[in-house]
């Protein structure tokens, strides 16, 4: 069910503005407390929508670790 990959935000290098979350189709990233961005990867399908966006170029599409 979940996807081989997820978006990971880099949130030392992250800024805040939000534009990754209007982007993605999953709802699945946030900015936390107005202070960086974060994934939930329960949501997030891999399609790296957000990353492309993101502006300070802080997510990574990353190999989802199974757990
Ligand atoms: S990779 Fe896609 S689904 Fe995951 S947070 Fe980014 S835009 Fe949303
Ligand atoms: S687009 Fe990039 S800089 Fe902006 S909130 Fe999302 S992760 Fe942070």
């Amino acid at each position: 069910m979940a996807s081989k990959k997820v978006a990971n935000v880099d949130k030392n290098v992250c800024v805040a503005c939000g534009a990754c979350t209007k982007v993605c189709p999953k709802a699945a990233i946030a900015v936390i407390r107005g202070c960086y961005a974060q994934v939930d990867p329960k949501l997030c399908v891999g399609c790296g929508l957000c990353s492309k966006t993101c502006p300070a170029s802080c997510i990574e599409i990353i190999e989802r670790e199974e757990n």
